[in-house]
């Protein structure tokens, strides 16, 4: 029989039971005994659910209360010393460098502050880690055993598990030196930390655990010399020490061949590729395995939603069993299902020809199993034809097929992407039609979004106001904030977009070939959970979708109005795309749907617009090359696509956040002004990178995600600072991000004082 795994499962909850009690938790409602007991039935749960479907390899110690990396990180005691000072519990110790602890003293408890780690994206996914922070004062030993007590939980129920941890040289590359110890290399600790990687698996062979899956999802990344090297190092220590079990190193998010060398003869049982994402290295990590080890064929995704094809799956994992004989394979997801939403079953409302070609983690368990008993020759005639039936259906149907986009985009062309004239020329014609002061000031978009805001979009859904109702709402707070901008002496306003639940979803349900699920939740990171749309189809744009609102806000006032809109890539990128056309034609889909709104926006005298990309940098590929390249080309052309059906007069705005920001990677836009999430960078290297940027700038002066209030003193002279090498003639003045999760008062009080500080400079130039 060949063998089934699963890499991981999702550890929220059908129902988001762990968000639920975490948040208690930390808010006092509930004590540890009651979020350790949900912990375990979640866990206890997954394992039950992942038996009964027939899995035969089921992870354990894939649960985490907060992250599995920063778990290592507390296990390996990895812990900064602000965080142990505090003589805190393990779990509060865990929390408190996951998301920071401020908290006044009370009788039986001293007064902690203390900021987070640095959290940071999971490879390409939407998923974050809290990232290992070093110092040489780091001192690594086994501080607990988490992945012990799970493995023997599990084995309890009389579930054989095998632990996943994450390996040594990943965890360190992944990690980063602390602010006091700026010149340690994470990757020089190597040897300090392979004999507590010994330790650990040594007690889980004590155990009974003949198996660990040990990932290195780096080996899908481009490697310094000396990581290529670690792996080696690592792996023939741990080969060499006394009861390990059997080591599957696993990567996954993409090809592995760059780095075939230094896992080439490695002395481990077997390795895990991800062939979902890179089925083109088959032959070579084929070649690449020595004589006895056993190959984990990743074939199901555990990134997206989509049924697998199982006539595909099968045909790859039979080449696999010709190479290597059943009893050097096992079938897989291609990753953890960390990424995937639970459970289809829970979903009610979705209609039901696009939920038939849906597979969410509960359903992947069962393609796993099929795909293992396929290849092994057991019979699942039934399945793979329900599964055929299911697939050709997708492919024939009318929602995923519109011949009209189809054609549309095959008729994009070089003028389509390109504005009538170059920017210098756009930049004259917009002076005179604008006539902005020096130093123009203006926000990202979004304004509170109030209680009362959500109250009553909530009731709007629920049918308890009329649309009529809900419209004079939102036209009194896009009034509210437009009277707010005008009065502190803001130059371009925005609307405050207190009609949006989400600048996603907001235009994914407007879009043909979008679905939405009720409960498709999946973990962004700690307690904050997405619930991402899915490009079902073919996009297009019905009708308009934010000029009703950007028309009424321009028509109370005489200052220009931002129109604001989500960009392609954005889009896209918080979506679950589709896998059967490539994600450049889905891009360039959504480009062609907002060039008829951006054009809308026009046309109703809307001539500022705004089409904000704060998740171009997390698109990136992996790797440096040919697909970063292409990206690069696609993610600006459908930008482009977007944006250059207008006038030279009418100046196109974009927007950045989250990450570095290669200012490089964003001049293909051609946005007449872009502004950028910029307050916390200090290096004036990095601010000289963008003083080379052709266009208009506007770096953020001021963090959104802090209630902290900056005076006019401190924006002085941080105006001055980033003077010093960027030139106040493209200079624009705004905060960081959008103002949505801010409170109305901190919001008057820091834009107030920003807009003084600009006034200052205008009076020296
Ligand atoms: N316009 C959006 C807002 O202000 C941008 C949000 C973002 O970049 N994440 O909320
Ligand atoms: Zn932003």
């Amino acid at each position: 029989m060949v063998q089934s795994s699963v890499l991981g499962f999702p550890r929220i909850g059908a129902f988001r039971e762990l968000k639920k009690t975490t948040e208690a938790y930390w808010s006092g409602k509930v004590g540890k005994d009651e979020l350790f007991k949900v912990g375990k039935e979640i866990r206890e749960n997954n394992w039950k659910l992942q038996k009964a479907a027939g899995v035969d390899v089921i992870a354990s110690n894939d649960f985490s209360y907060y992250d599995q990396v920063l778990d290592l990180s507390l296990l390996f005691n990895a812990i900064p010393e602000r965080y142990t000072k505090y003589e805190l519990d393990p779990i509060d110790t865990l929390f408190a460098m996951g998301r920071g602890l401020q908290r006044k003293a009370t009788d039986s408890e001293k007064a902690v502050d203390v900021t987070a780690l640095e959290m940071v994206k999971w490879f390409d996914s939407n998923y974050h880690y809290v990232r290992p922070t070093f110092s040489h004062s780091t001192e690594f030993k086994l501080n607990g055993q988490k992945p012990v007590d799970e493995y023997l939980e599990a084995k309890k129920l009389g579930i054989e598990t095998r632990p996943v941890v994450v390996g040594p040289v990943s965890y360190l590359f992944l990690g980063k030196a602390d602010k006091d110890s700026l010149d340690l290399e994470p990757i020089s600790l190597l040897e300090k930390i392979l004999p507590v990687y010994a330790e650990l698996l040594a007690k889980l062979s004590a155990a009974g655990a003949t198996s660990v899956q040990i990932d290195e999802p780096i080996l899908v990344l481009d490697l310094p010399e000396k990581v290529q090297a670690a792996f080696k190092t690592a792996y023939e220590y741990l080969a060499n020490a006394k009861n390990i079990p059997k080591l599957v190193v696993a990567s996954y998010f993409g090809d592995v061949r760059p780095n075939l060398a230094s896992i080439k003869g490695l002395p481990v049982h077997g390795f895990h590729f991800d062939f979902v994402r890179a089925p083109e290295q088959f032959d070579e990590v084929v070649a690449a395995l020595t004589a006895e080890q056993v190959l984990s064929v990743g074939i199901i995704d555990g990134r997206n939603i989509w049924k697998a094809d199982f006539s595909e799956a099968v045909a790859f994992v039979e080449k696999a069993i010709a190479a290597l004989g059943k009893d050097r394979v096992i079938v897989a997801t291609s990753s953890s299902l960390l990424h995937t939403p639970v459970d289809l079953t829970n979903e009610k409302k979705l209609d039901s020809e696009i939920k038939n070609w849906f597979s969410f983690a509960t359903q992947k368990l069962d393609e796993v199993v099929v795909v293992a008993k396929a290849v092994s020759g057991e019979d699942v005639k039934e399945a793979l034809s329900v599964n055929a039936a299911a697939i050709k259906s997708r492919k024939d149907s009318a929602i995923t097929n519109d011949a009209d986009v189809q054609k549309k985009v095959d008729s994009i062309n070089e003028k389509l992407s390109s504005r009538a004239a170059a920017f210098p020329e756009r930049l004259a014609a917009q002076k005179g039609k604008f006539n902005l002061p020096l130093f123009p000031t203006t926000t990202i978009g979004s304004f509170p979004q109030t209680k009362d805001i959500r109250i009553n979009r909530n009731k709007f859904t629920k049918g308890e106001i009329t649309a009529e109702q809900y419209d004079t709402f939102i036209k009194s707070e896009i009034e509210k904030v437009v009277r707010f901008q005008e009065e502190i002496g803001l130059d371009v306003l925005v609307h405050g977009e207190p009609e949006r639940n989400d600048m996603v979803q907001y235009f994914g349900e407007q879009l043909k070939g979008f679905a939405f699920t009720t409960n498709g939740w999946v973990q962004s990171y700690g307690s904050r959970y997405v619930r991402p749309p899915v490009v079902v189809g073919d996009v297009s744009r019905p009708h308009a979708m934010s000029v009703k609102e950007s028309v009424y806000a321009q028509s109370i006032t005489k200052k220009p109005m931002k129109g604001m809109l989500t960009g392609p890539i954005t889009v896209l990128r918080w979506s679950f795309p589709r896998n059967d056309v490539s994600q450049k034609v889905q891009a360039l889909q959504l480009g062609l749907a907002l060039r008829d709104e951006v054009n809308d926006l026009e046309a109703a005298s809307v001539e500022v617009i705004q089409v904000d990309e704060p998740a171009i940098r997390e698109g990136l590929p992996l790797r440096s090359g040919q697909e970063r390249s292409d990206y690069l080309k696609y993610a600006a052309e459908s930008f482009r696509i977007a944006t250059s059906g207008v006038k030279n007069t009418t100046q196109i705005h974009s927007h950045f956040c989250y990450s570095d920001l290669d200012p490089n990677h964003i001049k293909a836009l051609d946005a007449d002004v872009v502004s950028i999430e910029f307050s916390k960078k200090d290096d004036p290297n990095y601010i000289q990178e963008f003083s080379n940027y052709p266009n208009h700038i506007g770096l953020g002066l001021f963090d959104i995600h802090s209630p902290r209030i900056p005076s006019k003193e401190e924006f002085i002279a941080r105006i001055g600072e980033i003077l010093k090498v960027y030139p106040a003639d493209k200079f624009w003045v705004n905060p960081d991000c959008g103002l949505k999760t801010r409170g109305w008062e901190e919001v008057r009080a820091s834009l107030t004082n920003m807009v003084e500080a600009a006034k200052t400079y205008r009076e020296k130039y």
